[in-house]
């Protein structure tokens, strides 16, 4: 399978978020780079930087398409944040010469979209906190048609997956391990692994694990992003005494697409709904990989709703194998 089998749209996203995580690897943050939004989470120029960028190609591409994505410019617009737009215009320089100050604040405002019958979501950094610790983050960007997704893909700067590793192409001409890659997925045309400075796609496979008591577990670094006690709870439950893997953003999702992990879990605490763009993509990438992605009820995940996806309650993604175990487990234990 080539990228261009892909379609056209695939095709954009993949070298689009290739480009990201390229980007976004380039630039050095530190704290002075961060400002504060409503929610608390740290929001760098790393955030503002990809959004504009990706906000301007995607237009380029696709002039008619909508897109609703985490951003928006209005703490930029602020007097007070003028040194951190000023770092911002760099790094959108760096990709896109001559960017004007007016045309970047633009860029990052196409992303106030309304969600409709067709629409692009984006997270220009999904992990924000990974990002800042020295864990994974990622850049993750898909197209909804009519509440489904049709492309998801989700560039990785610093994620490496040992089972592709072990194929030819995964080093360089000095035989250093090549990290970070974008998963790439189409709707009926599979999922992918792709370099980020390539286009060769090696085929992302959900793992053969049937026995949930040995499931690998993958979740949020961040406690109050996931319930731990009722996690704990389906992992007694279950009988799996392995610990989970904790990891930022949907890094995860490509974990599970790529057979590295068996299950991954988000607990919503204190009525939270998920956000689309921190699902879209990884549900298709996980779906085409042969897995299988339901909310916490074994509802298939509704991205008619908005920017929240109000119709479900939590994430349940697993090879598909032992999910039908997971959603017993749930609906038996009163404590998951
Ligand atoms: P993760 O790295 O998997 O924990 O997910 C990171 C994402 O969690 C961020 O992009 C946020 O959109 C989202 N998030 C923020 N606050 C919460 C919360 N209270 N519960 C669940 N997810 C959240
Ligand atoms: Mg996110």
């Amino acid at each position: 399978m080539r990228l261009s089998d892909l379609g056209r749209e695939a095709e954009t996203a993949a070298r689009l978020m290739a480009e990201a995580a390229r980007l976004a690897r380039s630039i050095q943050v530190n704290t002075a780079g961060r400002a504060t939004k409503a929610d608390e989470s740290p929001v760098t120029l790393v955030d503002f930087g990809v959004q504009a960028v990706v906000a301007r190609r995607l237009a380029a591409a696709f002039p008619d398409d909508v897109l609703v994505a985490e951003e928006d410019a209005a703490a930029l617009r602020e007097p007070a944040a003028a040194a951190l737009l000023a770092r911002v215009v760099e790094v959108a320089r760096s990709a896109e010469p001559g960017l004007e100050v007016a045309g970047l604040l633009d860029a990052i405002d196409r992303g106030r979209g309304e969600p409709g019958a067709r629409f692009w979501t984006l997270d220009p950094v999904d992990g924000t906190k990974g990002l800042l610790r020295g864990g994974q983050y990622v850049v993750a960007l898909a197209l909804v048609v009519e509440g489904g997704v049709e492309v998801g893909a989700i560039g990785c700067p610093r994620l490496s997956l040992p089972v592709i590793r072990g194929g030819a192409r995964s080093e360089d001409a000095q035989g250093q391990a090549l990290e970070g890659g974008v998963a790439i997925a189409a709707r009926r045309r599979g999922s992918w692994w792709m370099p980020l400075d390539g286009d060769d796609l090696s085929p992302l496979q959900v793992s053969g694990v049937t026995d949930a008591s040995r499931a690998r577990i993958a979740t949020s670094v961040e406690e109050s992003h996931s319930d731990t006690s009722r996690l704990n709870a389906v992992r007694t439950a279950l009988g799996i005494q392995a610990p989970p893997v904790l990891m930022d953003s949907q890094a995860k999702h490509v974990m599970v697409a790529a057979g590295e992990a068996d299950l991954l879990f988000r607990f919503p605490r204190a009525g939270y709904k998920e956000a689309i763009w921190d699902q879209a993509a990884g549900t298709l990438i996980i779906e085409e990989a042969g897995g299988r992605m339901t909310d916490l009820a074994g509802r298939p995940f509704d991205f008619s709703t908005g920017r929240r996806m109000t119709a479900n309650e939590g994430v349940l993604a697993s090879n598909r194998r032992v999910h039908e175990a997971v959603l017993e487990a749930l609906t038996r234990d009163p404590r998951a």
